[in-house]
C-alpha cells in the first residue's frame, strides 16, 4: 500500500459479502475498513434467513400441537403470544449484531458508520470525510421492489413486517416468490387468515414443475388461501386501521398487506456516476468472474451483481475475492450445484437441474419419483404428503437434480448436495445403504422411473 492510501480495501456494506470479505481480507495482512449505514450483519441477520427462521419454528408448533393428539398429548388451551415472540426475535438478533463486530474487530478491521458514496474510483465519501483506498469493494445488498399501483405506500415490505406492532389477523401476500411463499406459511402456521397473490399460472418460478404444483396443493390444504392469475390493482385505507384492496376477483380488508415482489440492488446515492461502474441490463452490476467491475480498482459481489441472491452464495463469493485479492490464491466462485430450501410448510429442498432445465440443456432424463404419506402422519392424522424427486441423466447414469417437498428437506437437500457436486450417479445413490425409519431414506430407494 502506497502513503497516498488510507485503506488497502474498503468495503461498502457490512451484509452476509462484505463482513466475511473484510474479515478475511484483514486476516490476511490487508489494512481494511467496512462502512455501514444500518446494523452489522446486513439482511440475512437483521431482515432476512435468521429472523425469517425463527419465526418458521415458531410457526411450525402450531401443527406440532395439533398433531400431538394423535400420539396421546393433550394441548386445549395453547395461544399464541406475537410480542413474545417479536421481542425473542429482537433480543437475537441484537446478540448476533454484537458477534459480527466482534468478528471485525478481531482482526482488525475499522468500523466506520454511515451512509458510503463513491466520490471517484478509489476514494469513497462517509459523514463528509472522504478515504482513499486502493480497492473498493461495493457489498451493498438489493432493497425491495414495489409494483406501482395506487395506495402501494400502504403495503408493508419484508422490512418491516417481521416488528409488526399487532399480529395482522387477515394478511394479504403479493409475490409468487421465495419471500411470499415462506411468510404465506409463517403467518398462516401462526394463526392468520392469509390471501396469498400471485400474477403467474403457477408461483415459484424456476423450481422443478412438480414441486411447484406438489407445494400449491400442500399449501391450500394447510389453510393458505393460495390464488393464481391474480392480480392487485390498488389499496386504499379502509376503516379502522383496515386496508382495503382491489382484487381481479373482486374487493376485500385485510389488516396488513405484504409486497414479495422482488428486490433491486441498493445503488441509491452509491456514487456510481463518479466512476466507469457498469450496470447489466438487469439493473445489477456487471463484474467478471474475479468480481471486478469495469472501473479496475472497483469490486462487487453478492446480491448486488444479481445470480443465486443467496447468503451462501454471498459468502463463498466473498472467500474467493479475498483469496484472490490478498492471499496470492487466485480463486473461482462454483455456481454449479447450489443446494437452497424455501422454507415453505411443508419446505422445499432442491439441489441441481430441475426436469425442465435438464431437458432444455440436451439431456434424455429419467425421472424416479415418491409421493407418500409420512409415517409420522399415519398416527398424528395429518394429511401432509411429501415428493422426492431425481432427475437422471440416461447416457451417463449421473443424477442431474434432486427435488424434495416434505418436512426437513433443506436438511436432507444439504448433503445431497455433496453427492451431486462429486457427480454422483444413480448406481451410488442405489447402493448407498438407507437410515430406517426416516423420509430421506426414499432418496436412495427410488428403483421404479416414472412412466
Ligand atoms: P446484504 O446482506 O443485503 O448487505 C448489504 C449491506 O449494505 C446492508 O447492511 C446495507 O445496510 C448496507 N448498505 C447498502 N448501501 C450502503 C451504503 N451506500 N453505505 C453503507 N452501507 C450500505 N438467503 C439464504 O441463503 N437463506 C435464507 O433463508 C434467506 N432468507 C431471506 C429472507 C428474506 C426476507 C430476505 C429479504 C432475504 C433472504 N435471503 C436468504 C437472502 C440473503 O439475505 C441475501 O442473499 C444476503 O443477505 C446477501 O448478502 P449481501 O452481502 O449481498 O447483502
Ligand atoms: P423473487 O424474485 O424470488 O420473487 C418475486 C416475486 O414477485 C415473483 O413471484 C414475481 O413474479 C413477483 N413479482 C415481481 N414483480 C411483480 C409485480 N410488479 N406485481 C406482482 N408480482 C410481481 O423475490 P423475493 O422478493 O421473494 O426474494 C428475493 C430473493 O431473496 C430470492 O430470489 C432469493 O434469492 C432470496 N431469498 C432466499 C430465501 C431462501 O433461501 N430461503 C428466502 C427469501 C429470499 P414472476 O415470477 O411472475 O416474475
Amino acid at each position: 500500500m502506497t502513503q497516498r492510501f488510507d485503506y488497502d480495501l474498503l468495503v461498502i456494506g457490512a451484509g452476509s459479502g462484505g463482513v466475511r470479505a473484510a474479515r478475511k481480507s484483514a486476516e490476511f495482512g490487508a489494512r481494511v475498513a467496512v462502512v455501514e449505514e444500518a446494523a452489522l450483519g446486513g439482511t440475512c441477520v437483521n431482515v432476512g434467513c435468521i429472523p425469517k427462521k425463527l419465526y418458521v419454528y415458531a410457526s411450525e408448533f402450531a401443527s406440532a400441537w395439533r398433531e400431538a393428539k394423535g400420539f396421546g398429548w393433550r394441548s386445549e388451551g395453547i395461544s399464541f403470544d406475537w410480542d413474545t415472540l417479536r421481542d425473542n426475535k429482537s433480543k437475537e438478533i441484537a446478540r448476533l449484531n454484537a458477534i459480527y463486530e466482534r468478528l471485525l474487530n478481531a482482526p482488525g478491521v475499522d468500523i466506520i458508520t454511515g451512509h458510503g458514496t463513491l466520490t471517484g474510483p478509489q476514494s469513497v465519501l462517509v459523514n463528509g470525510h472522504t478515504y482513499h483506498a486502493e480497492k473498493i469493494l461495493l457489498a451493498t445488498g438489493t432493497w425491495p421492489a414495489l409494483p406501482d399501483i395506487p395506495g402501494n405506500e400502504l403495503a408493508l415490505t419484508s422490512n418491516e413486517i417481521f416488528d409488526l406492532a399487532q399480529f395482522p389477523q387477515r394478511l394479504l401476500i403479493v409475490g409468487g416468490g421465495y419471500i411470499a411463499t415462506e411468510f404465506a406459511s409463517i403467518f398462516s402456521g401462526l394463526g392468520a387468515e392469509v390471501l396469498q397473490s400471485y400474477r403467474g399460472e403457477l408461483f415459484l418460478r424456476g423450481f422443478d414443475h412438480d414441486i411447484r404444483r406438489f407445494l400449491a396443493e400442500e399449501m391450500r390444504k394447510s389453510g393458505v388461501d393460495l390464488r393464481f392469475d391474480h392480480h392487485v390493482s390498488a389499496l386504499s385505507a379502509g376503516a379502522s386501521g383496515t386496508i382495503t384492496a382491489q382484487l381481479s376477483d373482486g374487493e376485500a380488508d385485510f389488516d396488513a398487506v405484504l409486497f414479495a415482489t422482488g428486490r433491486r440492488p441498493n445503488i441509491a446515492h452509491l456514487g456510481l456516476e463518479h466512476t466507469a461502474v457498469a450496470l447489466t441490463e438487469q439493473g445489477y452490476l456487471s463484474v467478471d468472474d474475479n468480481f471486478q467491475t469495469d472501473e479496475p480498482s472497483i469490486y462487487a459481489l453478492g446480491d448486488m451483481t444479481g445470480g443465486w441472491e443467496l447468503t451462501p452464495v454471498a459468502i463463498g463469493e466473498a472467500m474467493a475475492f479475498a483469496q484472490t485479492q490478498f492471499a496470492g490464491q487466485p480463486t473461482k466462485m462454483e455456481y454449479d450445484c447450489i443446494p437452497t430450501a424455501v422454507f415453505s410448510q411443508p419446505p422445499i429442498g432442491t439441489v441441481g437441474l430441475t426436469e425442465e432445465e435438464a431437458i432444455a440443456a440436451g439431456h434424455s432424463v429419467t425421472i424416479f419419483e415418491s409421493d407418500f404419506r409420512p409415517l409420522k402422519h399415519t398416527v398424528s392424522g395429518c394429511d401432509e404428503r411429501t415428493l422426492m424427486k431425481l432427475v437422471v441423466d440416461q447416457e451417463s447414469d449421473r443424477v442431474l437434480g434432486a427435488h424434495m417437498v416434505g418436512a426437513d428437506a433443506g436438511e436432507i437437500c444439504q448433503g445431497l448436495g455433496i453427492a451431486l457436486k462429486m457427480g454422483a450417479t444413480k448406481a451410488d445413490f442405489d447402493r448407498t445403504v438407507g437410515i430406517h425409519p426416516t423420509a430421506a431414506e426414499e432418496f436412495v430407494t427410488l428403483r421404479t422411473p416414472r412412466a
